[in-house]
C-alpha cells in the first residue's frame, strides 16, 4: 500500500491504493480547490449508467456507450471540478475484464486531473473492477463481498454503498452486513454532511432496492445524511422520502426512453444544500445546462 500525491495540478488529492482485492485503503479525500476553500463547497462531476463495452462499436437504441463516455470525459476533464462519482453499471452488461480495461482507457482524461469513485451496479463484476481498478478513492470499507468506500472533505462525506447482488441480475440488495455497517458508521458520524451514493433505485418494482426500507429504518433518523445518488432506471429525476434527497442521474450509456437526457450532472456541495446542473450530450437535451438547486434537510 502507498499514498500518492498529485502534484502536477492544483487539484493535489491522495489517492489510495488497495494493493489487491479485499486489502483496505488508507484515508483519501478531495481536496478543496484554493478557489472554493473559503465556502468550503464541494464539486464533483456525477455520472451513472456508462454501460462500456469491449467491443467499441457495441450500441443500443442507436446510442454508443463508448462514444459517449468519451465526450463526457472530455467535458470534465476540462471542467474544473474537484472529483467525480459514477453510481454504477460502470460496464454494458456483464462485467467482462475488457468492458473494464475500455472504461479505464476511456476516463484517464479525467483520472489525471481527479479522483474518481465509482460504485457497482447489476451489469457489474466485482471481481474484475477489483482486478482492473486496483487504486481506491477514499477509504474502502473491510467488509467480505461488498465494495464499500467513504470520501472525506472537510465537513462532506460521500458514503459508496454496494448494492449490487449477482451480475445481470437486476434487482438490488445492501445486505445484513452492509446495513449494520452502516448504522455503526453513522453512529460515529454525526458531525458531517453525509451524502450516500449506490447503484439502485428505491421503488417497490422486484427490479429496485429490495431493502429500502430496512435503508430508510436506519438513515431516516439520522439526520446528518442530507441526499441519495443513484442510476438504475436511466431517468433523471428528484424526489424526497423522509425529507432526504433522492436524484436519480440520467444515464450515459443510453436511455429507455426518448424524453430522457443522456449525459451527466455536475454538483456544487454545501453544509446547507447542493446546486445541480445537466450536462446533456444526447437523448433528450431540452434540459441541457437547466440548474436546480436543493436545501438539506436540518
Ligand atoms: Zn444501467
Amino acid at each position: 500500500m502507498a499514498i500518492f500525491t498529485n502534484k502536477s495540478n492544483r487539484r493535489k488529492f491522495i489517492q489510495n491504493f488497495a494493493g489487491t482485492a479485499g486489502a483496505i485503503a488508507t484515508i483519501g479525500m478531495f481536496q478543496p480547490l484554493s478557489t472554493h476553500a473559503k465556502n468550503k463547497s464541494l464539486n464533483l462531476a456525477l455520472l451513472s449508467d456508462t454501460h462500456i463495452p469491449e467491443d467499441v462499436g457495441n450500441n443500443y437504441r442507436g446510442f454508443y456507450p463508448y462514444e459517449n463516455l468519451k465526450t463526457a470525459a472530455e467535458q470534465v476533464a476540462k471542467s474544473g471540478l474537484e472529483g467525480a462519482v459514477i453510481t454504477g453499471d460502470l460496464a454494458r452488461l456483464t462485467g467482462e475484464p475488457g468492458d473494464y480495461s475500455n472504461l479505464k482507457l476511456l476516463l484517464q482524461p479525467v483520472t489525471e486531473k481527479m479522483p474518481i469513485a465509482m460504485a457497482l451496479g447489476n451489469h457489474d463484476k466485482r471481481e474484475h473492477f477489483l482486478t482492473a481498478f486496483t487504486t481506491t478513492t477514499g477509504q474502502r470499507q473491510a467488509l467480505k463481498n461488498k465494495y464499500v468506500v467513504v470520501v472525506d472533505h472537510t465537513e462532506i462525506q460521500l458514503i459508496v454503498l454496494d448494492s449490487m447482488m449477482t451480475t445481470n441480475f437486476t434487482p438490488g440488495f445492501l445486505g445484513k452486513i452492509q446495513r449494520e455497517w452502516l448504522t455503526t458508521h453513522l453512529e460515529s458520524n454525526k458531525d458531517k454532511t453525509i451524502l450516500i451514493f449506490f447503484h439502485h433505485s428505491m421503488g417497490d418494482s422486484d427490479n429496485d432496492l429490495l431493502d429500502v426500507d430496512r435503508l430508510f429504518k436506519i438513515i431516516g433518523p439520522h439526520r446528518q445524511v442530507k441526499a441519495i445518488f443513484y442510476g438504475h432506471s436511466h431517468v433523471y429525476n428528484y424526489d424526497t422520502r423522509e425529507d432526504i434527497h433522492l436524484i436519480n442521474l440520467p444515464a450515459l450509456g443510453y436511455n429507455f426512453n426518448d424524453n430522457e437526457p443522456i449525459g451527466w450532472v455536475e454538483a456544487s456541495f454545501n453544509k446547507k444544500g447542493g446546486e445541480f446542473t445537466l450536462h446533456a450530450i444526447g437523448g433528450n437535451k431540452a434540459e441541457d445546462g437547466m440548474k436546480k438547486e436543493l436545501i438539506w434537510r436540518s
